[in-house]
């Protein structure tokens, strides 16, 4: 009997196993073929000023809509990407995409003060992601200090350099720079000043339990202060109550980004749905 439940067992994690690398192995395949078959879009989410709730930027957010394996999120093809060397593609796909809704809103005149964009620290460790940015700008004819680039603390710690150096020539080129998830890495202060960051996002882990949890509290006191001192401005990610949004302003967050103002959606909706002076509250 005990024997039998030994081989039952083992059968049942092999069988887990083999599950597991035929899910990552359709993936990788459905992921390689996505690019060309137009799979891939970006999604758009506001970012508001706290005072008035005003339209102050705009995220762009990469999704996959995949015929065979529905909506995939970019937490579980991101990372993948990563992996298989597709993030470059990827990355260039979202910024150009960006850029030209950017450049398309401005002609249609919708008033969009700045575009923010993910970058992977393995972007920034490849050649060539300055000037791919470069020739995006120059065919757009985009303000670069419109632009801001968002990055974890991970590419705080990058041991090479490289990241270091192709944010340096990204800030000479005029764009900004965001620290996202920010609390959730390792970077030490020390970093903030060697760095040419503009925004700090508050992740949204500390946001969640605001007028719940006293050290969320204390953490999300202790990064807009940071920000304060180091005169950094800073954005709270995921806000979803106006009990968030009140606690961050009282303690002096200028701006935010969550469903309680607006989800990622399309460019179409989005515009229709902000373009009116004040944005969704006046309509
Ligand atoms: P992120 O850059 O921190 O983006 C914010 C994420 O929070 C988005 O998830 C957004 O949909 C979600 N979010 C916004 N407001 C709320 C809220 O109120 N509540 C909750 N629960 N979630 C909220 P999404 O779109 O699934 O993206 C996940 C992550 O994938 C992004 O996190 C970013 O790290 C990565 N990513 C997305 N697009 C790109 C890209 O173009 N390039 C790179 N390198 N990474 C990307
Ligand atoms: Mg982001
Ligand atoms: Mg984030
Ligand atoms: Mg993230």
């Amino acid at each position: 009997q005990a024997e039998l439940q030994g081989v039952n067992q083992y059968a049942f994690y092999t069988d887990d196993m083999d599950r597991r690398m035929i899910e990552r192995q359709t993936l990788e395949t459905a992921l390689r073929s996505a690019l060309d078959r137009r799979e891939i879009s970006v999604a758009y989410q506001v970012q508001v000023t706290l005072a008035d709730e005003a339209l102050c930027g705009i995220e762009a957010l990469l999704r996959w809509e995949s015929p065979e394996l529905g909506s995939v999120s970019p937490e579980r093809f991101i990372p993948l990407a990563e992996e298989i060397g597709l993030i470059g593609e990827l990355g260039e796909l979202a910024f150009r995409l960006a850029c030209n809704q950017l450049s398309e809103w401005d002609r249609v005149g919708f008033r969009v003060p700045r575009m923010s964009v993910n970058l992977s620290i393995h972007e920034l460790e490849q050649g060539g992601l300055v000037e791919r940015i470069g020739r995006v700008l120059d065919r757009t004819g985009i303000d670069p200090s419109r632009i801001e680039l968002e990055v974890t603390e991970s590419v705080l710690m990058s041991q090479t350099g490289d990241a270091l150096a192709a944010l340096n020539a990204l800030r000479d080129m005029g764009l900004r720079l965001a620290i996202d998830d920010f609390g959730t890495g390792y970077s030490s202060l020390a970093y903030l000043k060697r760095l040419p960051v503009q925004r700090l996002k508050i992740d949204r882990s500390f946001v969640k339990d605001l007028g719940r949890d006293l050290n969320d509290e204390s953490i999300v006191r202790a990064i807009i202060g940071l920000g304060r001192s180091f005169g950094i401005a800073v954005l709270a990610e995921g806000v979803e109550t106006r009990k968030q949004a009140a606690f961050l302003g009282r303690e002096g967050c200028q701006e935010a980004q969550g469903y309680l103002f607006d989800r990622p959606m399309g460019a179409a909706a989005l515009a229709k749905r902000w373009s009116t002076p004040g944005g969704l509250r006046s309509r």
